[in-house]
């Protein structure tokens, strides 16, 4: 123990951002407790469950070969790659979140998020390209701009691993099977400590400053039917089961200030009987379903209840699982036809589909009367004399029905037709607690709390109504690494 405190930093949680922070705070020559709820065999938070997908801005393809390994020159030089600017995903975020994302902390995610993919791969983190939705375009390949161009040797699990290594060599100490419980505080209201449960019991451990990375209460169904709205008790969580609001209301109980869209969250499709699943097993199979926009999606009535074309599916698929939760048995079904079933993602082959050779056949194998009707309006309706191109929001939509579908309508009519059963996946919450552009926690009345920051998914203000893939791991790296740096300087 030094000078009465057991670490100079304590870091609550042990995903992505809470081992950004711990590494830091290291740097800066700190000593740094890292608390986890988890055993060991299951650590690594939500991070563990992702592909590592890591959102950034570039100037093309010679920018993110500066990050990647292992391509050769030969085969980068087949790559099309356009600049994604800080600007484009600043206006992005503001338009998806309509104007809600707090700017501040938007700018600082945006600007910060190159820098600290620089610093992640200066630590050890290994990038890869991601090519997984590239198109092919003559002999070459284009990569998609707007999509996640970048991710993490291992997915979500070798980044995670990579940080456990990097944070252990540094000495960062990582306490598993230990629950924050309560925040301490001394007597001019600053954080100086925790009180942790273990298998022995309570004790308190004492710091100069906390950092708050526990995410958020996605895997607490009580709060998800509180702060959610009915019905979200019943959605599968597709992540950690050990993000249950723990570290929101440690910082409530010492007066931090809630922020952003409590009653929303990052939801999406995720395979049908994977969303029955019982809560705490983990799902076995890739279980993602988010290739609507490639055909039509229709409810247990046979009905099509959204616009599946309205963006590209890195700003929309986010938020289709709260459509699928609002519709009749809280399923739907995900249609295809032909023309497009070589190009859904690889993780639909974990299931096999309803297939059948004409729309009778597969309305009557479902067992869905009205998904013939919904299907002849469907394709009546595609506008066809607009050119199809899926590199752009092409504007070959429907005309005259509700709702339409507004870019890459295809009509459904070859052979095999294809349906699969989806539930609603929800992934983290969007409500949090405030800070500044200094990672600091602050209080109701805007002030920050002496001693306590916070980073990742517990934060709130960024995220409203819907999500950009790839910003998760920025956010919780970007902000890991303000917070580590001021905590350590507490
Ligand atoms: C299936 C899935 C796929 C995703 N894919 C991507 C992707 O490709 N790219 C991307 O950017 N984002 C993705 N995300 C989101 C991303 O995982 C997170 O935004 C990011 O990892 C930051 O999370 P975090 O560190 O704040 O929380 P987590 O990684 O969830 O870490 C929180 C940690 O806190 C611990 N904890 C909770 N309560 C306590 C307590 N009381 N005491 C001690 N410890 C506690 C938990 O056990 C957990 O280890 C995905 C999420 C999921 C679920």
């Amino acid at each position: 123990m030094r000078n009465s405190v057991d670490y100079d930093v304590i870091v609550v949680g042990a995903g992505s951002a809470a081992l950004t922070a711990a590494i830091t705070a290291r740097n800066e020559r700190a000593s740094v407790g890292v608390l986890e709820k988890s055993p060991r065999q299951a650590r690594g938070g939500n991070c563990r469950f992702t592909g590592g997908s890591y959102r950034f801005w570039h100037k093309g393809l010679q920018d993110v070969l500066e990050f990647v390994e292992d391509v050769p020159e030969e085969e980068a030089r087949s790559f099309i790659l356009a600049e994604y600017s800080a600007d484009t995903w600043y206006n992005k975020m503001l338009q998806v979140t309509e104007e809600r994302a707090d700017p501040r902390l938007t700018e600082l995610l945006v600007t910060e998020s190159t820098p600290t993919a620089r610093w992640l791969k200066d630590q050890g983190v290994r990038f890869e390209l991601a090519t997984r939705h590239s198109v092919r375009q003559g002999d070459r390949i284009k990569l998609e701009a707007g999509a996640n161009v970048m991710h993490a040797r291992g997915g979500g699990e070798g980044l995670s691993d990579a940080l456990f290594d990097i944070a252990g060599r540094k000495g960062v100490e990582v306490i598993y099977r230990t629950k924050a419980v309560k925040l301490l505080s001394n007597s001019r209201g600053g954080v100086n400590g925790v009180t942790v449960q273990d298998e022995e019991g309570f004790r308190d451990i004492k710091g100069r400053a906390v950092v708050l990375a526990c995410g958020g209460f996605e895997a607490n169904r009580e709060w998800r039917a509180k702060y959610l709205g009915p019905g979200w008790d019943l959605a599968r969580p597709r992540g950690t089961r050990y993000n249950t609001g723990d570290g929101l209301r440690m910082a409530f109980e010492v007066g931090a200030q809630p922020a952003g869209h409590w009653s929303g969250c990052h939801s999406c499709c995720i395979d049908y009987a994977c969303s029955r699943m019982p809560e705490g097993e983990d799902i076995p199979i890739p279980i993602t379903r988010n290739e609507s926009a490639l055909g039509i999606m229709v409810n247990a009535d046979g009905v099509r209840f959204f616009d599946e074309g309205e963006d590209f599916r890195v700003y929309t698929y986010a938020k289709i699982g709260l459509r699928v939760l609002q519709q009749p048995q809280a399923a739907a079904w995900q249609i295809f036809d032909g023309k497009v079933t070589s190009r859904l993602d690889p993780d639909y082959s974990s299931a096999s589909p309803v297939t059948a050779n004409s729309v009778e056949d597969l309305a009557e194998q479902l067992r869905m009367p009205a998904l013939t009707r919904t299907i002849e309006e469907f394709n009546a309706a595609v506008q066809e004399d607009v050119p199809l191109d899926r590199d752009i929001l092409d504007g070959r939509g429907t005309v005259g029905i509700t709702p339409g579908k507004s870019n890459w309508a295809q009509k459904i009519d070859q052979p095999p037709l294809v349906a699969y059963a989806v539930g609603c996946g929800i992934t983290f919450t969007y409500g949090g607690i405030k800070i500044n552009t200094r990672a600091q926690v602050l209080d109701t009345e805007g002030e920050p709390i002496p001693g306590l920051y916070a980073t990742g998914e517990i934060v709130g203000g960024i995220w409203h109504k819907a999500y950009i893939g790839g910003g998760g791991i920025a956010l919780g790296t970007v902000f890991g690494r303000i917070a580590g740096a001021n905590a350590a300087g507490e």
